[in-house]
């Protein structure tokens, strides 16, 4: 039987998310149902929400840094069982065949991956719903190789936003071969960049934040990053020239790279994470003096997943976050936008009765 899910859903671009209801797929023999406790809000649902990509579809129920717990299985499920701990990311499925999914690499699926949500719904004949929706529900259906195990000692809640933020910075700093001595930098202290400087510190690495002002540098202190920068500070800029291996830009909005790419080490990388839609130019004469590079790197891999948070775990590192019920979403973006969030808002669906 379809499962009747509530949920906020926008009906429309830029629209205010308000209470929606739809059906989750009768769930299969590959399939995992959970019980959502907890959902992250990502920029990337902001994005999403506003259409900055030009390809959302509406009604959008967004949310991709799901934790619950699992209420049932289908009979070939071998990896959960009921009242497991769990997550839910970005993906939701893969092609399984192609190189990069072969690989692990789900997240570079050669044809696609599926999204948790806002993606065509390859079982739409058994939910009804042509789109896939995401985690700002109470409860989702997943097959089972894309669910995650939460490990005991994250709280459900801290432990949403890894699902994205915290593998989307884990995957490059393990990319770029973080290790103990390696100096990082990280561009914008939000959701991403707060995950950054903890995991980039517990590699080992020697940790610099580059914020827009100096209200977060006590934070950044506490999260034990050594040093703290303003971006428009030109002379702090220049003091810091070709001190960096990894620069992690997690900025969210277009901005200025090129003042960056001066800050890069001998075969330094700046790795863009923000989904950033406008040029951001960069000149050859910085990049080509010392080798430097400016990548991308997308989420992570589902086995990435099982590894950054298994490191979390081991570390003792979560998200800083402030849980909010669902009526507070909107309340909630509009903060998101002027980067007023320390780290990560999380919605509390035990509140949705309270909301529809
Ligand atoms: P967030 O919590 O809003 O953090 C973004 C930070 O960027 C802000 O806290 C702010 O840091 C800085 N910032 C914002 N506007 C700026 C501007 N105009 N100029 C300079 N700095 C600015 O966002 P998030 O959830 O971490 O996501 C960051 C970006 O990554 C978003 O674009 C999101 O869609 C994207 N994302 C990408 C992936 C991927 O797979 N690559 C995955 C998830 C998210 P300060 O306050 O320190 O200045
Ligand atoms: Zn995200
Ligand atoms: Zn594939």
């Amino acid at each position: 039987m379809p499962i009747a899910t509530r949920a906020f859903a926008a009906t429309s671009a830029k629209a205010p998310l308000e209470p929606y209801s739809f059906t989750r797929r009768d769930p299969g023999r590959d399939d995992v149902v959970i019980d959502i406790k907890f959902a992250g809000i990502c920029h990337s649902d902001l994005h999403a929400v506003n259409n900055d990509m030009g390809n959302a579809r509406y009604p959008l129920v967004p949310g991709h840094e799901i934790a619950g717990l699992v209420t049932a299985v289908g009979a070939d499920v071998t990896k959960f069982k009921i009242g497991d701990r769990v997550g839910v990311g970005c993906m939701v499925d893969s092609c399984r065949v192609c190189a990069p999914c072969k690989a692990g690499e789900e997240q570079y699926c050669v044809p696609g991956f599926t999204g948790t949500y806002g993606n065509a719904d390859k079982h739409s004949a058994q939910s009804g719903e042509a789109i896939t929706q995401g985690g700002y529900a109470d409860v989702i259906v997943v097959d089972q190789a894309y669910v995650l195990n939460i490990p005991d000692s994250i709280p459900l809640d801290a432990a949403a936003p890894l699902l994205c933020a915290g593998i989307t910075t884990y995957s490059p700093l393990k990319h770029w071969n973080i290790k103990p001595g390696s100096k990082v930098a990280v561009v914008g202290l939000g959701g991403l960049g707060h995950m950054a400087v903890k995991q980039a510190v517990a590699m080992g690495a020697e940790v610099t934040v580059l914020s827009t002002s100096d209200r977060k540098k006590a934070d950044a202190e506490r999260m034990c990053s050594k040093h703290f920068l303003i971006n428009s500070d030109k002379d702090a800029m220049k003091a810091a020239a070709e001190k960096f291996d990894l620069i992690i830009n997690t900025v969210s909005a277009t901005h200025e790279i090129a003042s960056h790419l001066q800050l890069l080490a001998h075969d330094g990388t700046m790795v863009m994470l923000g989904l950033t839609t406008e040029a951001l130019p960069v000149f050859a004469v910085p990049l080509l003096w010392r080798r430097r590079s400016v990548a991308g790197s997308l989420i992570g891999g589902i086995r990435e997943t099982q590894e950054m948070l298994d490191f979390c775990a081991e570390h003792g590192l979560a998200s800083d976050i402030e849980v909010i019920a669902p009526s507070q979403i909107n309340e909630a973006y509009a903060r998101l936008e002027k980067s007023d969030v320390r780290y990560r808002f999380v919605i509390d669906i035990s509140k949705l009765d309270q909301a529809a």
